[in-house]
């Protein structure tokens, strides 16, 4: 049980470091450990593929399960249409792919079915009390880990894969369609054409408590779909989540192991709460250094950039959450989504540039915005 790299919970952030280290460094040992019996959970993650660098296509292309040239969204004044490229990954493919890269590497292992109860720099123990061994030991065991302190807004959503009776007329995802009843914050749906009978449909609310709904939110998904046109045969599979947005995270900078990565080391987007350009950031910087030297500078750079994208993101979580009354974070959001594409496409990769900031903040604020609460926010971040 000596590996070169174990990685704790097998879910998105292990899976891509995974599939990083198996394509830059094919002879070292991974041990992936998952408590379920499958890695990936139940999820669908979607992404900006123009968010995955040339060295990470060759082992991210065979997880997408879909992919768009553009996508749109929509408000009650404002409907847009994005060419950018999107795509899906499933966990279905995700256990397939990863499972079989493992496979394939000697000496590494995929324990399913294994709780693990201590993490170490070097070591991990496992509920049946076995111990594994390693150079690096990389502690992904996702967002219930996240320690938060202090005042948090909440993105929950409930989805429904439906399967149609009859092929859809869609032609593009719909990422945020807030022209609907604004019941608990921000709400929008969230519409995914996966092939020509099956859609994701998602109703996503950014609120201030994590109660959800989940019956209620279902058979709204439903009346929905309906109105889209779309024929349901059946509900193929269900997802939902409520993830935190915090309004403050602090990430420190490591420098012994284990590296604790994804969603419970704060790799991802406070604004959004995706994670996947960040996971696969991390996961590239994993694979460049390799099991003795992932605390190096290296580890430093990336983290001093994404703790300054942090700063921004939760900056804008303060107004969305504490300055603007849940009524009014529709206003916010549809006026982001007027600034220049590139900006927008930046924000969702954690990558603004200067500009990119002073640009959200330009003009008057939104309706319902206190502008001296507001200045009072920026003025103290
Ligand atoms: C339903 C849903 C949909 C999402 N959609 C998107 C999306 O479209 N795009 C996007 O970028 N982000 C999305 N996110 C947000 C984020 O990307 C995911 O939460 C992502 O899976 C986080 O990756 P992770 O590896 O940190 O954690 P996870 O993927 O949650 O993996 C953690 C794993 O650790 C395992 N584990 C926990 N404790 C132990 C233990 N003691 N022993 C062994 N194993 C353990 C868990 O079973 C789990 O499999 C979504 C989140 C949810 C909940």
């Amino acid at each position: 049980m000596k590996f070169d790299f174990v990685l704790v919970g097998g879910g998105l952030q292990s899976a891509l470091i995974a599939l990083a280290l198996r394509a830059q460094r094919p002879s070292l040992r991974l041990a992936i450990v998952e408590k379920a019996e499958k890695i990936g959970g139940n999820h669908l993650w979607s992404f900006h593929a123009d968010d995955v660098p040339e060295e990470a296509r060759a082992f991210v292309d065979p997880l997408v399960i879909a992919r768009w040239d553009g996508f749109d969204v929509a408000f009650p004044g404002l409907r847009r249409t994005f060419d950018s490229p999107y795509a899906s990954i499933d966990s279905r493919r995700l256990h397939a792919v990863v499972s079989e890269s493992l496979a394939a590497t000697p000496g590494s292992a995929l324990l399913l079915g294994a709780e693990v109860v201590t993490v170490g720099e070097h070591e991990v123990t496992l509920a049946d009390g076995r111990t594994l061994e390693a150079a690096c030991v990389v502690d992904a065991r996702g967002p219930e880990g996240l320690v938060l302190e202090g005042a948090t807004g909440y993105q929950k959503f409930v989805g429904l894969e439906l399967a149609l009776a009859r092929p859809h007329q869609l032609t593009r995802p719909m990422l945020m369609d807030a022209t609907v009843a604004q019941t608990d914050g921000l709400r929008f749906l969230y519409v995914l054409p996966l092939a020509a009978d099956r859609v994701l449909v998602e109703d996503t609310f950014f609120s201030s408590d994590a109660a959800l709904d989940v019956a209620g939110v279902r058979a709204d998904v439903v009346g929905y779909a309906v109105r889209l046109g779309l024929e349901i045969a059946h509900v193929e599979r269900q997802e939902q989540g409520c993830l935190p947005l915090p309004l403050t995270l602090s990430v420190p900078t490591p420098t012994r192991g284990p590296l604790v990565a994804g969603y419970r080391g704060g790799f991802f987007h406070p604004t959004t709460g995706y994670s996947f350009p960040v996971a696969l950031r991390l996961a590239l910087h994993v694979a460049r250094s390799g099991p003795d030297a992932v605390f190096g500078p290296a580890l430093g750079r990336l983290l001093d950039e994404h703790k300054s994208q942090l700063r921004f993101a939760l900056l804008l979580n303060r107004l969305l959450f504490a300055v603007t009354p849940p009524q009014h974070r529709r206003d916010v959001m549809e006026r982001f989504h007027r600034l220049p594409p590139a900006t927008i496409r930046r924000f969702y990769a954690l990558t603004t540039t200067r500009t990119d900031r002073a640009r959200v903040f330009l003009g008057r604020p939104p309706r319902g915005v206190s502008l001296r609460a507001a200045l009072a926010e920026v003025l103290s971040a």
